[in-house]
């Protein structure tokens, strides 16, 4: 069992160090305000400081809100940084992560970036992702004990990875979400329950979960003119009606516009007998 150090003890960082403690592994936690006290009745030991942190373990794991507090955090413990192992979870960017990373190898830390893909309570159980990036090396050396907060996925060299697929399935997250939200709002508008939707809406999507495929297959060829049997004109005007509807209901059309505007660029671009996997096109375009 690992020496692992906890940096950050929020929702998410608690359920971290919760996880390995109960586990078996040897924890230390630091946290910027008190926190730590449940944590030491579990068993943890309670570290004064970020670099007292660092140097008490064979690992240290960042959890906190943002790239700034994490780099707030790891400068008060950049004196005890060279040669360890360093992970970071916190949710950024790519361009975050490879900051951080570029920082943290300057000062001989060995770096390793993540993106979780759970909430807290879902942390130790199965069902539960990590995405990593960055040191390969330090994944396997301590895969063991990153595999007891989740699954571990890692991505390649290249520390951006896992922000950029943290936040592309986040993006897929909240395309479902808005779509449900609005779905919600159209039923509720004529005195539907949402809850008795359900039974249509999920199977509804699981169903067109099934066409992902043949779009994935369109957008990474660049051909989105083969066997097409739903084109990109007639369910435009399926889009347009779902906005019109929306406005005679009662409801803002503001979720659904954004994807209107931009298939309507598309078949003004001439691209109307495309399968929709075409509109990918209009936002690439826009560097
Ligand atoms: P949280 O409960 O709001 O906790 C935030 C943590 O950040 C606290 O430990 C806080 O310390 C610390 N912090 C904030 N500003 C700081 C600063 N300037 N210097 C030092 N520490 C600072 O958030 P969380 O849910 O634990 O989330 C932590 C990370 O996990 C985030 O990147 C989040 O996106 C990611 N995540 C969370 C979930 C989730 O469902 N909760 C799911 C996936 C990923 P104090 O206690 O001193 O304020």
């Amino acid at each position: 069992m690992s020496r692992i150090s906890i940096l950050g003890l929020g929702a998410m960082g608690t359920a971290l160090a919760a996880t390995l403690v109960r586990k078996g592994h040897s924890v230390t936690v630091w946290n910027r305000t008190p926190r730590a006290e449940p944590l030491a009745s579990a068993g943890a030991t309670i570290a004064a400081t970020p670099a007292e942190a660092v140097a008490a373990s064979d690992l240290t794991i960042v959890c906190v809100v943002d790239y700034a507090a994490a780099g707030a955090v790891l400068a008060e413990a950049q004196d005890a940084l060279r040669g360890r192992d360093l992970v970071n979870i916190t949710n950024g960017t790519p361009r975050d992560a490879k900051n951080l990373a570029a920082w943290a190898e300057k000062k001989g830390a060995v770096y390793l970036d993540g993106g979780i893909m759970a909430i807290p309570p879902m942390i130790g159980e199965t069902g539960a992702l990590i995405l990593y990036s960055g040191s390969g090396a330090l994944f396997e050396r301590h895969k063991p004990s990153l595999d007891a907060l989740a699954e571990s996925r890692h991505l390649g060299e290249d520390p951006s990875l896992a922000a950029l697929y943290d936040l592309a399935l986040l993006s897929g997250m909240y395309g479902l979400f808005s779509g449900f939200l609005h779905a919600g709002a159209l039923v509720a508008s004529s005195g539907g329950k949402v809850t008795d939707f359900l039974p249509l809406l999920l199977p509804w999507i699981a169903a067109m979960s099934g066409t992902l495929p043949d779009l994935a297959n369109n957008i990474d060829s660049g051909l989105h003119d083969r066997s097409v049997v739903s084109n990109l004109a007639m369910q435009t005007v399926a889009l347009e009606n779902v906005a019109r509807a929306s406005t005679e209901q009662g409801v803002a059309p503001d979720f659904i516009e954004p994807m209107l505007r931009l298939a309507a660029r598309r078949i003004a671009e001439g691209h109307g007998n495309d399968d929709i996997s075409g509109v990918i096109e209009t936002i690439r375009r826009q560097k």
